[in-house]
């Protein structure tokens, strides 16, 4: 039997993919549908950071608000998911996702850690991305926004990790605040990831800071020098 000395959760979007042009440009061409306005992939930003907005079809609903545009719940979930997941043979979004991890991190990291995932994510939006890199799948539990009743920042989703591997240590990898707050309420320790071209560097860093993370790092592929 392997002897592992621990648990790696990660968070999905940000840190295990990149997003910036699948959910992100979701969210802002959502916006443009219902509105005509063009916001920023910064302004999205200054809404995560603010924190409590993980949901990204609340936040496309809100930022929609902001703007004077008033759209029903449903109505703005089906058109971002019309263009995430694509229509009629059309590809969504969803295909632009880059995976982070290089060749070789995942299963250097499973020969040492239990690795599991803690997401935002519905179970079948996490389910495509994970068929598509990462097969076979080497995170357990996946604990997705369908199995909680609480999402981030609030941490039912890092105990349910916890008590899957109970008596083991947890690390938690998130990229905002709402992760890293989390962490913090479940008593875990967070590892922030943030990019160095991220608009928000700066301010990502001193929110991750606040919420006393041990470690923050460029990408996942730095994790191994930030573990013990
Ligand atoms: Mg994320």
């Amino acid at each position: 039997m392997v002897n592992r000395r621990g648990v790696i959760a990660f968070d999905m979007d940000g840190v295990l993919v990149e997003v910036g042009d699948s959910y992100r440009e979701t969210i802002i061409q959502t916006v443009r549908h219902f509105s005509g306005a063009t916001i920023t992939r910064d302004r999205i930003q200054v809404y995560k950071n603010e924190g409590g907005w993980n949901n990204d079809w609340a936040l496309s609903q809100k930022i929609l608000r902001d703007l004077g545009v008033e759209v029903p719940y449903e109505t703005v979930v089906d058109q971002f998911n019309q263009l995430f997941l694509g229509e009629n043979g059309n590809p969504g979004l969803i295909t632009r996702e880059r995976w982070i991890a290089q060749p070789g991190l995942l299963e250097r990291l499973a020969a040492r850690f239990h690795l599991a995932i803690f997401t935002g994510r519905l179970r079948y939006e996490a389910d495509v991305t994970l068929k598509r890199f990462a097969d076979p799948c080497p995170f357990d539990p996946i604990i997705c926004s369908d199995h909680v009743v609480n999402p981030k920042p609030h941490p039912e989703g890092l105990r349910a990790i916890q008590a899957a591997h109970r008596g083991q240590p947890v690390w938690y990898l998130g990229d905002t605040v709402d992760d890293a707050r989390s962490a913090r309420a479940a008593r875990i320790p967070f590892i922030g990831v943030v990019a160095p071209d991220h608009s928000r560097r700066a301010e990502v860093m001193r929110l991750f800071e606040q919420e006393r993370a041990v470690a923050i790092i460029d990408d996942i592929n730095q994790l191994e020098r930030a573990l013990p």
